[in-house]
């Protein structure tokens, strides 16, 4: 991570109200066109296309990744990365803002929220559907608005001091959300979670399903993530061979099974007596639901009932996003525990 490069003070002649450290790490909304494909450019570039940033009433203040990601490459030891910077800064600067292409933004944001946890300060992450210097991008309002959420304050305390995302109107709980989107705009949707703010003319927070701002409270900084994980998405005529060679992979600590519906699965006696025998071994198996809304409900179906009976975990209304995260976080930091800690909530990514 390079040192902050470019500060813009406001124009304003009062002291600003805020500081705001923005992490660019890549995504469309800093790219070029170069020979018909989207590639990145280099970031300072951003701060010329985004001369509103002036007329803000607080201070902001750029870096970047050394290596400009699509987020498509984005992986485990940047999102450390990304941790170790805030955490590093945490106490120079009110708020953090970070710049993040949309296909990945919901795992890396659910990974900073393990990572990061007991925040009091905000981290907003947003990108764009279009590039900034496209005419039609969508990328000036949602880094203009994400630098107001995070420098907006009630009584001199943040106001959202937790991992989000903000996108296209809708702030949303960074571990609960998903991108549902290639092309429209609203690329990202929050079904088992409302949104934290509302964007129109003004910004109505849903004071309710924010995280509270407790005094006192220490930022708790992980850098640990196991990797030794995996998802098993299942599907009509899924075979042995598959299952198996998967359920087998040398070193495997942890799968994020997706299912059917809430929670349901073949119940071949193979399909079954491969899990069973995983379980055995002491890979630890997460039951997610392939739908976006609603949760798993292990034993409501015989279909799940066979699940639940071998020690499958229920990762109920958890993200796939979220529930892959959580596995290589708490393999990395509590692989002892880990089946005892999964099913219990760490920063609001799921109900019990
Ligand atoms: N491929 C891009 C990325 O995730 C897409 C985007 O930013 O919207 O980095």
């Amino acid at each position: 991570m390079r040192s902050p490069i470019i500060t813009i003070n406001p124009e304003l002649p009062n002291r600003p109200r805020a500081s705001v450290l923005v992490i660019y790490t890549g995504g469309t909304l800093g790219m070029v066109y170069e020979k018909g494909q989207l590639v990145p450019f280099d970031f300072s570039q951003i701060v010329d296309k985004l001369p509103e940033i002036k007329r803000l009433d607080f201070e902001v203040t750029f870096t970047s990744l050394d290596d400009i990601l699509d987020s498509a490459n984005m992986r485990p030891e940047v999102w450390l990365e990304l941790a170790q910077t805030i955490a590093q800064y945490y106490d120079l600067y009110d708020s953090f803002v970070v710049l993040h292409g949309t296909d990945t933004m919901a795992y890396t944001a659910s990974a900073l929220s393990f990572l990061l946890q007991n925040l009091n300060k905000p981290v907003v992450f947003t990108g764009a559907q279009l590039p900034i210097g496209v005419a039609r991008t969508d990328a000036r309002e949602n880094v203009i608005t994400a630098l107001e959420i995070a420098a907006s304050q009630v009584q001199n305390c943040p106001r959202v001091p937790e991992v989000a995302i903000y996108f296209q109107n809708y702030l949303l709980r960074g571990n609960r959300a998903k991108k549902k989107e290639t092309s429209q705009f609203n690329a990202f949707r929050s079904e088992n979670y409302p949104p934290l703010a509302e964007v129109g003319v003004t910004i109505e927070y849903n004071e309710p399903y924010i995280a509270p701002y407790q005094p006192n409270r220490k930022l708790k900084h992980y850098n640990r993530l196991d990797t030794n994980v995996a998802i098993i998405k299942i599907f009509p005529g899924i075979s042995q061979a598959v299952l198996r060679a998967m359920l087998q992979i040398d070193g495997l600590k942890g799968v994020v099974l997706e299912t059917f519906g809430s929670g349901n699965a073949p119940t071949f006696p193979w399909f079954l007596a491969e899990l069973k025998a995983a379980v055995a071994r002491g890979l630890v198996i997460v039951n997610v639901s392939q739908c976006d809304g609603g949760r798993v409900t292990q034993g409501s179906y015989q279909t799940s009932t066979g699940l639940q009976k071998m020690g499958v975990l229920s990762g109920n209304d958890l993200t796939t996003e979220a529930a892959i995260a959580k596995l290589m976080f708490l393999f990395g930091n509590y692989p002892n525990e880990v089946i005892q800690r999964f099913g219990l909530p760490i920063c609001g990514e799921m109900n019990a």
